[in-house]
């Protein structure tokens, strides 16, 4: 059945990743205790979304910080990076400062995520969410990172082939490829993601939603050794900021992006983090599941497949 060398196939792609990472996604920022009602809540959701995943036979590619299947015991001699807004990574990291065991030691959500009926993609988000696109990410650095994580998707015999950068800072294109990584999800397709400053980008992500802006469709393409998808769009919570966004903006939004990938034969890739529905789990999960149900029409009518990230770039290699 495969479409060897031909281009896109008529039908579009709907693909979704998360960035599965407790406790570990903030702490070196605003720190582990300021999301904690969400994390608190973030296995509830990801229980639900594999509830819905199921029911709409969608599989999802979850990308995940492998910190969250080892206790370390709060011992690390790996190097440092040179961050210079922390002085010391591993010091700081959840595992080494304290921090509620349950908030970033999560094999359990590994195993939810194998239980599902659906054939889950497992990809990573890094050892400790590393940031490897910042300044200071050493190359020594990111390769002991890469190398650790590397080793825990072996240690719990996963087939990893995709990789999903923290903070969707991308870096050390080379080092992934040397650990074997084949296929990372690259920034959202606007042109603000990759060169306005942070205070810009967030007026026209805000600007985006507000005006219901059809996000962009993409293609996987090759790059560095491997095959990058970017992203769509970011399924934002109505919490934060966001709420001063009118409401449901996300699923019209989405919804426009499915069609469009229905139209183009090309990809719309939707991605968040789970615990970015913690706030309000029962309210988010609702809102996803009108993009799943109507993902799941087009693909009723044969317009649309749902595919996680190593299938969707597959033929390009
Ligand atoms: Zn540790
Ligand atoms: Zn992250």
């Amino acid at each position: 059945m495969s479409s060897k060398g031909s281009g896109p196939s008529k039908r579009g792609t709907f693909v979704v990743s998360l960035d599965t990472e407790l406790g570990w996604g903030c702490f070196d920022t605003v720190g582990v205790d300021h999301y904690r009602e969400a994390y608190e809540n973030t296995r509830a959701v990801i229980d639900g979304l594999c509830d819905l995943f199921d029911a709409y036979r969608a599989p999802t590619t979850w990308a995940v910080v492998t910190h969250m299947l080892t206790d370390c015991g709060g011992r690390h001699d790996e190097p440092d990076p040179e961050f210079d807004w922390i002085d010391s990574w591993y010091g700081r990291a959840p595992c080494s400062a304290g921090v509620d065991r349950d908030l970033w030691y999560a094999p359990d959500v590994l195993e939810r995520i194998r239980s599902a009926d659906v054939d889950h993609e497992l990809g990573v988000h890094g050892y400790s969410h590393m940031i490897l696109g910042a300044p200071g990410c050493t190359r020594a650095a990111a390769t002991a990172e890469i190398r650790r994580a590397m080793e825990v998707v072996e240690e719990f015999d996963l087939d990893v082939e995709t990789f999903v950068f923290p903070r969707n800072r991308i870096g050390h294109l080379d080092v992934l490829e040397e650990f074997g990584v084949e296929y990372y999800r690259g920034l959202d397709a606007r042109w603000y993601e990759a060169s306005a400053p942070r205070p810009l980008r967030r007026v026209c992500r805000f600007g985006d939603e507000f005006t219901r802006r059809t996000p962009p469709t993409v293609t996987p393409r090759a790059r560095a050794g491997m095959v990058e998808l970017p992203g769509s769009q970011i399924f934002r919570p109505d919490d934060g900021y966001w709420r001063y966004t009118p409401p449901g903006t996300q699923v019209e939004r989405a919804k426009k992006g499915l069609e469009r990938a229905a139209d183009r034969g090309e990809v719309f890739h939707l991605w968040f983090h789970p615990f970015n529905f913690g706030s309000d789990p029962e309210g988010h999960l609702d809102l996803f599941e009108r993009v799943l149900s109507y993902a799941a029409d087009l693909r009723r009518d044969d317009r649309l497949e749902i595919l996680p990230i190593d299938e969707a770039c597959r033929n390009v290699r």
